[in-house]
């Protein structure tokens, strides 16, 4: 029996057992089967396992405090309202690549934020617009769900306890390829949308950062950037998507009033003043 089948099938007792209405959409039945079937721990433990894999394939962690703090006390700003839609914990590990312009979650709550990101941003509210997406696939449990989808549960309960270092290091490699961890549905980037602009909202930041961030990401073919599309690659800034975004907040009456042109000013500084000017 294929991991898939098997899914679908444990999904389908679940549904049963729960008195689910066979309307119910599939991806939301998928991530209650992650849910029931890869434990909190389970996915913590495969969290650190992708973590340990992705420095050993080279990637190279921020050693700034300063930038690495001031990551983590967007991210500190979000939690308490993601909390509300999933009590897990949280990393954020700030990746230190300025040609690169991309975020990505990994299971257990953590979270990747490049350098090239934080220095295209134009603003604090772009930056925390594209942490609380990471956020909302994490709450989501999309990254656990897909893994689940593609390799089945039994390599995915492998991969946790790190008996699977073949699969383990593809998995980390493709993440580092393609900037995810699995290629997310557009279903899964308009929720990942809607927490996002719910959780930046509750956080007192302009809601539409993120709508602003990858709306004029286009522009911003920079040659020195050679990556600077990544981003655009895994989280296409489609029409639609940016209306999607615009209707959740007028939906939900979603606003905030910080930007944060100054606080991201200077983190930016000092990023370019720890890159050397012939490599930008
Ligand atoms: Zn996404």
């Amino acid at each position: 029996m294929t991991g898939m089948r098997r899914v679908w099938m444990a999904a389908g007792l679940l549904a049963v057992a729960a008195n689910c209405t066979l309307t119910q959409k599939a991806s939301d039945l998928e991530t209650g089967v992650a849910k029931a079937l890869v434990s909190e721990e389970q996915e913590a433990q495969l969290g650190e396992q992708v973590h340990h894999e992705l420095e050993k394939q080279g990637v190279k962690l921020s050693q700034d405090p300063v930038v690495n703090k001031y990551a983590e006390g967007l991210l500190a700003q979000l939690t308490p309202r993601a909390a509300r839609d999933r009590q897990t914990s949280w990393h954020v590990h700030v990746i230190d690549d300025a040609k690169t312009v991309n975020a990505f979650a990994t299971p257990g709550g953590h979270l990747y934020i490049y350098t090239g990101l934080l220095l295209t941003a134009d603003n604090e509210s772009e930056v925390v617009g594209v942490i609380a997406h990471e956020v909302g696939h994490v709450v989501a449990r999309h990254a656990a769900r897909q893994l689940v989808a593609q390799y089945g549960l039994q390599s995915v309960a492998q991969l946790a306890l790190g008996e699977n270092p073949g699969l383990l290091s593809q998995v980390a490699a493709g993440t580092l390829g393609n900037g995810v961890l699995l290629a997310h549905s557009r279903h899964d980037e308009n929720e990942a949308d809607t927490y996002a602009v719910q959780y930046a909202a509750a956080a007192n930041y302009d809601p539409r950062g993120i709508a602003m961030f990858f709306r004029k990401l286009p522009g911003k073919k920079d040659p020195r950037v050679d990556r600077v599309m990544a981003y655009l690659q895994t989280h296409p800034a489609t029409p639609d998507r940016i209306e999607h975004v615009n209707q959740v907040i007028a939906r939900e009456h979603l606003a905030g009033s910080k930007v944060g042109v100054a606080e991201l000013a200077s983190i930016k500084q000092r990023l370019q003043g720890m890159t050397p000017v012939s490599s930008r």
